[in-house]
């Protein structure tokens, strides 16, 4: 093997490096947008390049986690009425155009207004129950039908706030 020969393998391999880093990055960035994992889609990106890049752009929104994460920062709340996602702030869901509960937590004036856990649970208002449990509202309560905040989440079927109230030590 001469000088050479060994000088452009190893350009070859950089070239491969770099080719791999910017498809790896790109695929990640993508995948972002679509609440997927990152590190998984940079894998993805450097090792099969553009086809890596391809599959980022087809591959299917994650919702359940983009939606998470939007109703985890209070930006979003789910309609109690339909379950879709809209805006904390809006007043008519623009999904069922039912007229939706008052937001309890007043953001602009931080004065939140007097509701019990069940209640916020009863709403669907993921946004207060968990403001409630960070006030320490004991999560395991008996409203006055004898039920606790998660048997009513799990008779609405509410499996972001059943979520919620077990990861607050709801039994
Ligand atoms: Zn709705």
């Amino acid at each position: 093997m001469d000088v050479t020969s060994v000088y452009s393998f190893s350009e070859l391999m950089i070239y491969i490096a770099i080719s791999g880093i910017i498809f790896g990055v790109g695929s990640a960035i993508s995948a972002a947008n679509k609440g997927r994992s990152i590190f998984l889609w940079f894998l993805i990106g450097f090792l099969i390049g553009p086809f890596g890049f391809i599959l980022s752009l087809v591959v299917a929104k994650n919702t359940n986690a983009i939606e998470e994460k939007a109703i985890n920062s209070g930006e979003m709340r789910k309609c109690p009425f339909c379950a879709e996602i809209v805006k904390s702030e809006a007043k008519i869901c623009k999904h069922c155009s039912k007229e939706l509960p008052e937001i309890s937590f007043d953001l602009a004036s931080q004065k939140i207004q007097v509701k019990s856990i069940h209640d916020a649970v009863y709403e669907g208002n993921w946004s207060l129950v968990n403001q409630l449990l960070k006030e320490g509202v004991d999560v395991n309560q008996i409203n006055p039908e004898g039920k606790t905040p998660l048997e009513i989440a799990r008779e609405r079927g509410d499996n972001l706030i059943i979520k919620l109230l077990i990861s607050n030590g709801a039994k």
